[in-house]
């Protein structure tokens, strides 16, 4: 009894630390907004706080030629238009590129004109509301760590095969961003010294022996040389060699067709040597593989798996560490983006379009 009384008692004197800690606990499980920019496509999701996206849009990414400002709109009409809807209380936007380390500017974005953008400034003065900026590979980690494949382990490193290698490290609970934000570029580790050209200007990257793109050169330089293991292959595409895809060995070698299986494994075992390297930098508990060529599932995780126990340091004699397929898929951008937001969210702010327009037409006059 006394201790009901008590806890009322203490309830209705909470003091300003107190009332911080709640204000907290509830803007924890905001809605909030997770932009994905990618090459082609800008999603934007309104993401609950158990990670599930309620509502989603779509746009095509403007050009590289049009100016930081064109970006800077699509978003922000974006956000608007899901809050003309839902109540939005912060905004993180998960971008392809060098984020900084204190996750307000854009260094480099190959896919657009950024070049030292102070994104979340611009952003959040547009909007009246926090933004968070972090780059894509580290938005689809946390997502993962948060609601995905890696929940439970607070040592986490995943590895993303897409056209290249993207990579995020998540080390006690939190994303490992590097002095400068640029950690977790893995794709361009030199794996042969001397090897294959890589756009990086480097020789021998990783990304140039296990990624989407390697998957495709290899195929296609394969059916080139009219090998006649390659003809299923082939037939496939009718003979056209530039028709061979990524999805197109994956779904081949799902159908049984020899090569393309030995594609993948070729592609799997130089995964494996990779992250048994990182094992031996970093020392995960678990590494989570995601981008388009974790599509082929086990046929790629199978040959890493082998190869990462036959070049692990010290193996036999330590703890390894589990290889596992990502669980959010293409959304896990948007959705760690708003979850990174959330963690910034205002419990009583929500972004009204009104005093957004009103704003940027007064912006518009001073100009
Ligand atoms: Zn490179």
């Amino acid at each position: 009894m006394s201790s009901t009384a008590g806890g009322y008692a203490r309830r209705s004197q909470w003091t300003t630390a107190e009332r911080r800690s709640a204000h907290r606990k509830a803007a924890l499980r905001l809605p909030t907004v997770g932009i994905d920019i990618g090459g082609t496509k800008i999603a934007a999701g309104l993401v609950d706080g158990e990670g599930r996206i309620v509502e989603q849009l779509r746009t095509e990414t403007p050009d590289r030629s049009k100016s930081p400002k064109v970006v800077e709109d699509v978003i922000t009409e974006l956000v608007l238009e899901l809050a003309d809807r839902h109540d939005v209380h912060a905004v993180g936007i998960g971008a392809a590129g060098f984020v900084d380390a204190d996750r307000a500017r854009v260094l480099f974005a190959p896919h657009l004109s950024w070049r030292n953008e102070p994104l979340q400034a611009a952003l959040s003065e547009r909007l009246r509301l926090p933004v968070v900026v972090e780059n894509d590979a580290n938005a689809a980690a946390w997502a993962e760590w948060r609601f995905g494949a890696g929940a439970g382990e607070d040592h986490l490193v995943m590895v993303n095969l897409g056209t290249g290698i993207g990579g995020a490290i998540v080390r006690d609970g939190r994303l490992e961003r590097g002095r400068w934000g640029t950690a977790g570029e893995f794709g361009h580790m030199t794996v042969v010294p001397g090897g294959l050209r890589c756009p990086c200007g480097n020789r021998g990257c990783w990304e140039q022996y296990s990624s989407g793109n390697a998957l495709v050169r290899e195929a296609r330089e394969l059916a080139a040389a009219e090998s006649p293991v390659a003809q299923p292959l082939l037939d496939r595409v009718g003979g056209d060699v530039a028709a061979i895809t990524g999805p197109l060995v994956t779904e081949a070698a799902r159908a049984g067709d020899a090569v393309a299986v030995e594609l993948l494994q070729e592609i799997g075992t130089w995964l494996g040597l990779g992250i048994a390297n990182l094992a031996a930098a970093l020392d995960p508990g678990r590494f989570v593989i995601g981008g388009g060529v974790s599509a082929a599932g086990e046929l790629l995780i199978g040959p890493a798996r082998e190869a990462f126990r036959r070049n692990l340091t010290g193996r036999g004699f330590r703890p390894e560490a589990e290889i596992v397929l990502a669980q959010l898929g293409n959304e896990a951008g948007m959705v760690g983006a708003a979850d990174l937001a959330r963690q910034v969210a205002r419990r009583f702010r929500t972004v009204k379009r009104a005093r957004v327009e009103r704003a940027n037409r007064r912006a518009h006059r001073a100009w």
